[in-house]
């Protein structure tokens, strides 16, 4: 018999616990938490977007990028959607965003759980891991018990929403074994500003296209809804951009987001407006921006633009008709920083995956060791991409284990 130990019982150690299990080994599983799956409940708002059959490099993020690549193969998306077939559950497809069909992750957590106990793993709970140490076998310290085992999955998590159990000692504990880290920082988080308006825009939300600059060079756009708050602006297009500001804030790269408010024009804004203004020309300038926009942006549009309310559109000088067009095509918020761990969803950053085996997530460095789950430099954009990565890293890793002496 050998014994197996996952440390971590979140979605990608449960699932790795469930393969690896077979009739000649033992598998625990060590949680800190008093239960498992404590983060993936808040998943997608409570709903769990647990997978997103769409791949696409460009929704994920990493130093290795053709990893990654090779690590979401057809294959591997298939076996995840076998997975969960076999488990039970019948998914809610909304252009490849799955989402359990009771919509509640608690779903999720049930289904993974009933098939751990049905396969006879050891779930222990309240059992913080403070150390591991590879002699022949893997010694795992807890505060008052120790384990040993022949093959040892780290699951740990990022230090990403820490409150869920995940406060980043995995990264700390992987490098005394000899891993190095790609530092880890906020993901999927609100970013911050000192843009002056916000104080009058905070609440706000509308349909935007918003576009990064980083050093004055364009990097990256998403469509949808912004959201302004006093500190910054939120929603799913400022988390996603958030992957790569973290980053370049951190290395000292200056941040702006340009945000063009007019989405729907599809034409040369200036005769958009031109003509518009025409059609409404018993309107000022308040009146005639509030047909297509917020409130609360067009007191903050006609002060960044340093015009009059009450004025008219056709007796403004031609500078100014440019000056209006520019904020409300392009209006320039300047990024300072994102918010903490506490806030941010996940974190990019992580293991290295040139020092994974990608077929079955095993240390190059250590044999009998796997790391899987957000402790990977494998992060992605929302829409399910996070738990997706967290399900075949889980599967790969218990598959090698489970199949090594069936
Ligand atoms: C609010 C929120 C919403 C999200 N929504 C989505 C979504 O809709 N779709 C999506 O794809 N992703 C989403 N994510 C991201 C996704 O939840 C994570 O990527 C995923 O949970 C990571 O799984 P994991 O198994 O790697 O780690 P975790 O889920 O963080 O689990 C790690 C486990 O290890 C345990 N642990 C940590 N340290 C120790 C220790 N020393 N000893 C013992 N146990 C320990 C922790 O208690 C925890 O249970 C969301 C994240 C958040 C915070």
């Amino acid at each position: 018999m050998s014994d197996i130990i996952v440390i971590g019982g979140g979605p990608s150690g449960i699932t790795a616990a469930i393969k690896a299990k077979n009739k000649n080994n033992n598998v625990i599983l060590l949680e800190k938490n008093s239960s498992p799956l404590k983060k993936l409940l808040l998943t997608g708002n409570g709903k769990c977007n647990y997978f997103n059959e769409v791949f696409s490099t460009k929704n994920y993020h990493s130093n290795n990028i053709d990893i990654v690549n090779k690590i979401i193969s057809d294959k591997n998306l298939n076996s995840v959607k076998d997975f969960f077939d076999e488990l039970g559950v019948i998914p809610k497809i909304k252009n490849g965003y799955y989402y359990p069909f009771s919509n509640q992750a608690i779903t999720i957590k049930n289904v993974l759980l009933h098939e751990a106990e049905s396969k006879g793993i050891e779930i222990i709970c309240n059992s913080e891991v403070l150390d591991i140490e590879k002699k022949d076998k893997f010694i795992i310290k807890c505060f008052d018990k120790e384990y040993t085992c022949d093959k040892l999955i780290v699951s740990m998590g990022s230090k990403a929403y820490p409150k869920t159990g995940s406060d980043g000692l995995g990264y700390s504990l992987l490098e005394k074994l000899g891993h190095s880290i790609i530092k880890p920082l906020p993901a999927l988080v609100q970013l911050t500003s000192d843009f002056k308006y916000l104080k009058e825009i905070d609440g706000v939300r509308t349909d935007v296209y918003m576009e990064l600059f980083e050093d004055n060079k364009y990097l990256d756009s998403e469509v949808g809804e912004l959201q302004f708050t006093n500190y910054g602006i939120s929603g799913i297009c400022t988390f996603n951009l958030s992957n790569y500001v973290t980053r370049g804030l951190d290395e000292g790269r200056k941040e702006v987001i340009k945000i063009n408010l007019v989405p729907f024009i599809e034409t040369l804004i200036t005769p958009w407006l031109d003509n518009y203004s025409k059609k409404n020309s018993n309107k000022n300038l308040t009146e005639l921006l509030e047909g297509f926009l917020n409130y609360k942006l067009v007191n903050m549009l006609i002060k960044v633009s340093d015009l009059k309310g009450n004025s008219y559109y056709k007796d403004l000088t031609n500078e100014e008709k440019l000056r209006l067009c520019h904020n409300l095509r392009s209006l320039e918020i300047p990024i300072t920083g994102t918010k903490s761990y506490d806030s941010a969803q996940i974190c990019n950053g992580g293991i290295p995956l040139s020092e994974i085996n990608y077929q079955t997530m095993e240390s190059n460095i250590i044999e009998g060791l796997y790391i899987i789950g957000e402790l990977l430099d494998m992060n992605g954009n929302c829409g399910g991409y996070n738990l997706t990565t967290c399900w075949i890293s889980g599967l790969l890793a218990g598959k090698d284990i489970g199949e090594d002496n069936d």
